[in-house]
């Protein structure tokens, strides 16, 4: 089944700005967490290692769709986390990175089903492998492994060593790969009805 190309693109466009929006409004919750602090301006991290970097940690597991859009959206997705930073631009304590977390994964995966389709596994996948593969390449560089993956339940940033970047990104790929076999198994089941 081929969609035109336009259509891709909306779908794309539409999702990442909800998505991005999310994250941004999620990193409001790092306000009444315990171990707030005055933030940092987060004009430093919008560079193009940081941009290109992420791209490339998200489109390479969003391979595995065998689909560009989701290839593409998870790789956007990626990159999008990162606007968690712009809570510091209201110069607010908070504590940092909040999408960076497991709970943002859970939230993004029902809203934008939700919006998008509920059948959109493909979708919630995408989101899930993007954080997933955002973490990883924010521990592979070094300068950021540090996350509150557990938040809200335990409200402090976690330490990931350097190493660790390839179970995060091998566990992004083996989400993707599930949900690309589920749905393959789907479709192939509708069609021989
Ligand atoms: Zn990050």
């Amino acid at each position: 089944m081929h969609r035109p190309l336009k259509m891709d693109a909306q779908f794309i466009i539409k999702a990442s700005l909800v998505f991005c929006a999310l994250s941004a409004a999620f990193s409001f919750g790092g306000m009444f967490m315990p171990e707030r602090v005055p933030l940092a301006n987060p004009a430093g991290g919008l560079n193009l290692h940081e941009i290109g970097g992420h791209l490339i940690w998200g489109l390479l597991p969003g391979a595995l769709f065998l689909s560009a859009r989701y290839a593409v959206a998870t790789g956007f997705f990626a990159v999008l986390i990162d606007s968690d930073h712009m809570i510091a631009l209201f110069r607010l304590d908070a504590l940092p990175r909040m999408s960076h977390s497991i709970a943002f994964a859970a939230i993004s995966i029902v809203v934008l089903m939700l919006i998008f389709g509920r059948k959109d596994y493909r979708l919630g996948a995408a989101a899930l492998a993007a954080v997933l593969a955002h973490l990883s390449f924010d521990t592979f560089a070094g300068n950021d492994g540090k996350f509150p993956l557990l938040v809200p339940f335990y409200g402090h940033a976690i330490s990931f060593p350097n190493a660790d970047w390839i179970f995060f990104e091998a566990a992004a790929a083996a989400v993707i790969l599930a949900v690309t076999i589920m749905v393959r198994r789907q479709s192939r089941k509708l069609l021989a009805v």
